[in-house]
């Protein structure tokens, strides 16, 4: 294969990778895609809730066929503290048919499968290959150096390599995320009988809960947790921005037992096996700190370009589109016969007229306020919670007494003054 040149280079077989390569060679491309894995999907890691209408875009009525896990019918928040549970959410058995909502996944499985369908369409894969440097040519990307296969050429290179871009970032296309623009979250999953995570999360076997954990647990880092039920197993994880950790010396692994261990959670893993542990990085990059995704030759996607609406647990849709824009731009580029920066540019118009932009516009003052607003992720559950547990309990005070005691509780745990300035900030950052 030395010296071959291809339409199109797609570095990574994630959803970004694999999006973009089916979207060029339904468009007639000639594209290889290199994986570092030895199958896609080997060395990923997702929570994680596959969103349907996002994939489906790409991907058609991929829950006829596709290694998905359950509907997510219900979708629950816990603001914890220590022991205790302030909780919300929503339930619909609309979300268990079709056109649904989204799917609990497991990359492992799920990432072969979108790779398949690329390959079905005529793109070539292959896997057990690092892209190990990019090559440039006055300025121009013109093709990808790897370890096994030597040197590749094609008129466009699409980077898909996820969050540790080593590649996109050597050759200067990205620079490397810092500790304040990434999370580190851990992941566990747990084997349990069908039936018995059926009876614990009160759905049948062709339904999914995911219940987003915030709270104590988080010892003042902007971080969250999160519970997801597939069919024999249940996702367990634990996220955090990386500085924050690093700061509070925080251990991961200790992190995650402490959820594990709350009395809120502990019952629902009660009996069950630990079958995988995995840790990996998250975007979580400020808007205006965000690459730009074209130049001459060259796209980055998904994770790579930092893709990634935090607030919302969302990546994979993010990624799928971007997958399918990049794609489609580069379709429309060779149709010009021309992969110029400025050609190229095509792709940032397009994903600004879509969610994908428009999402990470409208919130992009939210990574900063949650920063500097670390007691929305201790101090204000906490309190929630004891007032709650206060509001609740029955007992000889009388009520006009009770409700004083509460406001004077909650006034100790967070001044008035500086609780207004928290609600102020927030209706700024997120209206
Ligand atoms: P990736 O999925 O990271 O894929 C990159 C691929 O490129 C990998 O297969 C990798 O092996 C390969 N690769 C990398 N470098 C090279 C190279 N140089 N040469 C060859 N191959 C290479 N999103 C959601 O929508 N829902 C969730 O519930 C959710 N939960 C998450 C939980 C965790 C713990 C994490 C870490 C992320 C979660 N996300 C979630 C985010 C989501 O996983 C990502 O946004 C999404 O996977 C990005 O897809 P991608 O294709 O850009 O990158």
């Amino acid at each position: 294969m030395e010296d071959e040149k291809f339409d199109a280079i797609v570095v990574g077989a994630g959803p970004a990778g694999s999006a973009a390569a089916l979207t060029m060679a339904r468009a007639g491309m000639n594209v290889v895609v290199f994986e570092r894995g030895d199958q896609p999907g080997s060395k990923n890691v997702m929570g994680g809730v596959l969103f349907r209408e996002a994939t489906e875009s790409v991907f058609g009525t991929f829950w006829d066929d596709a290694p998905v896990e359950r509907p997510v019918i219900e979708q629950r928040l816990w603001l914890m503290s220590k022991n205790s549970v302030v909780s919300a959410g929503f339930r619909t058995s609309e979300f268990a048919e079709p056109p649904y909502n989204a799917f609990t996944v497991l990359r492992a499985k799920l990432d072969p499968y979108f790779a398949k369908k690329a390959e079905d369409a005529g793109a070539y894969l292959i896997t057990e290959t690092q892209v190990t440097d990019l090559i440039a040519e006055n300025g121009k990307i013109v093709g990808v150096r790897t370890g096994r296969e030597g040197d590749l050429y094609a008129d466009v290179v699409l980077m898909a390599e996820g969050i540790n871009a080593f590649a996109t970032v050597k050759a200067g296309l990205r620079k490397d995320f810092t500790m304040e623009n990434a999370a580190l979250a851990v992941k566990e999953v747990h084997a349990l009988p069908r039936e018995v995570i059926n009876e614990r999360f009160n759905v049948s076997d062709n339904e999914g809960v995911t219940i987003l954990l915030a709270g104590e647990f988080c010892h003042d880092m902007m971080g969250s947790g999160w519970i997801y039920t597939n069919k024999d197993t249940i996702s367990i994880g634990f996220g955090a921005i990386v500085s924050h950790m690093v700061e509070s010396k925080a251990n991961p692994n200790a992190l995650i037992e402490e959820v594990k261990a709350h009395p809120a959670v502990q019952p629902l893993l009660r009996g069950s096996e630990i079958k995988e542990y995995s840790a990996h990085l998250i975007p979580e990059v400020r808007y205006d700190e965000l690459p730009r995704p074209y130049g001459d030759g060259y796209m980055l996607l998904g994770d790579t370009a930092g893709f990634v609406n935090f607030l919302y647990q969302e990546g994979s849709n993010m990624a799928i589109v971007s997958g399918k824009l990049a794609g489609e731009t580069a379709a429309a580029a060779k149709n010009r016969g021309d992969f110029s920066a400025t050609s190229l540019a095509e792709y940032e118009q397009k994903l600004k007229s879509s969610f994908v932009m428009k999402d990470l516009h409208d919130l992009r003052n939210a990574p900063g306020f949650f920063r500097t607003h670390r007691e929305f992720f201790g101090t204000y559950p906490r309190l929630l919670n004891q007032a709650a547990k206060s509001f609740l309990t029955v007992d000889e005070v009388p009520k006009k007494q009770r409700r004083n005691e509460i406001f004077r509780m909650v006034r100790q745990g967070r001044p008035l003054r500086k609780m207004g300035k928290d609600m102020f900030d927030a209706v700024r950052a997120f209206w």
